[in-house]
């Protein structure tokens, strides 16, 4: 859960008005249902139902949707954040939204593009394709480049943003150069050069497992720098704030980034002491790469998930319930 502290919001004018004390915002839905025969609550607009997307304009909070049945209940819960006023409000709503995505989806990508050029190397060796799809590694370096860009947005997204989460993200953007310049070095020039590293001998070549070791650490710094910011977006779904969305936390990934630092640091000590090299040393260190490769790849699929999730709510900002309801005065009938 993420709150401004109290020192802030003098410097934030935008958010001192958005605090509301009205308290209508602070109303739970049920305390509202109760109150909803004589205030005659209905949905103001722009409310969709959470089951079937159906348009509840109009509806009392009391009633069911006529598409599918769901309780209007159910749905307030599921959109309307009890502290959405105490957040403050995107500075560019759009542009966090679409960076958070474009960050995550690149990110992605690129992992997927690793994937992929590792079926390629055992397709070309098979004669079923051409030895030049090993060229698709220039994608990997750019795939992070475009990724970097993604994460400038968690620099300064709202302005009552803590000052050493906006310098963690800072040296985060500073560090995706060297890990640009490596993950070129290696999947552009060393892997196209040397040839394919799981069907040759090239994967035992020092260099190539030092780039790995450095392109790993660079990338566990980036996740442990950018998390605080990554959960200051995540807090602002009531959903995945409260646990009802599982969401994939840059921690767990980190873990994952560490299983294959260890298996790369293994191989490299067993390419420097032949003393230590054997079946063992070798069996594990490819499990912890492939391991961690694995849960890298489902890892940044979640990231990139809850991204799509809370594409909506960073653009439209999380909603209270005043916002959503307005109050008729219908006459009372005795
Ligand atoms: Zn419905």
């Amino acid at each position: 859960m993420v709150e401004a502290p109290e020192y802030m919001i003098p410097l934030c004018p935008l958010m001192q008005n958005q605090q509301s004390d009205n308290p209508k915002d602070h109303l739970d839905p049920d305390a509202l249902a109760a109150a909803a025969p004589q205030l005659a609550a209905v949905l103001s607009g722009d409310l969709y139902c959470w089951s079937c997307k159906y348009d509840l304009t109009g509806l009392s909070v009391t009633g069911t949707c006529p598409e599918c049945g769901t309780p209007v209940r159910a749905t307030l819960l599921a959109i309307v954040d009890p502290q959405a006023s105490s957040f403050a409000p995107m500075r560019w709503p759009v542009l966090s939204a679409a960076g958070l995505l474009i960050w995550s989806a690149a990110a992605f990508c690129a992992i997927l593009v690793i994937f992929l050029l590792r079926v390629f190397d055992v397709l070309v060796s098979m004669s079923f394709l051409p030895a030049r799809f090993a060229q698709f590694g220039v994608l990997v370096p750019i795939l992070a480049g475009v990724s970097a860009v993604g994460a400038l947005v968690f620099i300064r997204p709202h302005c009552a943003i803590r000052v050493s989460t906006s310098i963690r993200s800072i040296i985060a953007a500073f560090l995706y150069i060297p890990l640009v310049a490596f993950l070129w070095g290696l999947h552009a020039r060393f892997d196209i050069v040397s040839g394919s590293p799981y069907l040759s001998d090239s994967i035992n070549i020092e260099d190539r497992v030092e780039k790995r070791i450095v392109i790993g650490f660079l990338i566990l710094a980036i996740a442990l720098l950018l998390r605080s910011a990554v959960r200051e977006y995540a807090a602002r779904s009531v959903l995945m704030r409260t646990g009802q969305l599982t969401r994939q936390t840059l921690l767990a990934f980190a873990a994952a980034v560490v299983l294959t630092l260890l298996g790369d640091t293994l191989h490299l000590v067993s390419l420097r002491w032949p003393a230590v090299q054997s079946f063992a040393v070798t069996t594990i260190w490819m499990a912890l790469v492939v391991i961690g490769s694995g849960m890298i790849a489902f890892g940044f699929g979640g990231m990139l998930w809850d991204s799509v999730r809370l594409y909506p709510v960073i653009r439209r900002r999380p909603r209270s319930l005043g916002e959503i309801i307005r109050k008729e005065s219908t006459p009372r009938q005795s």
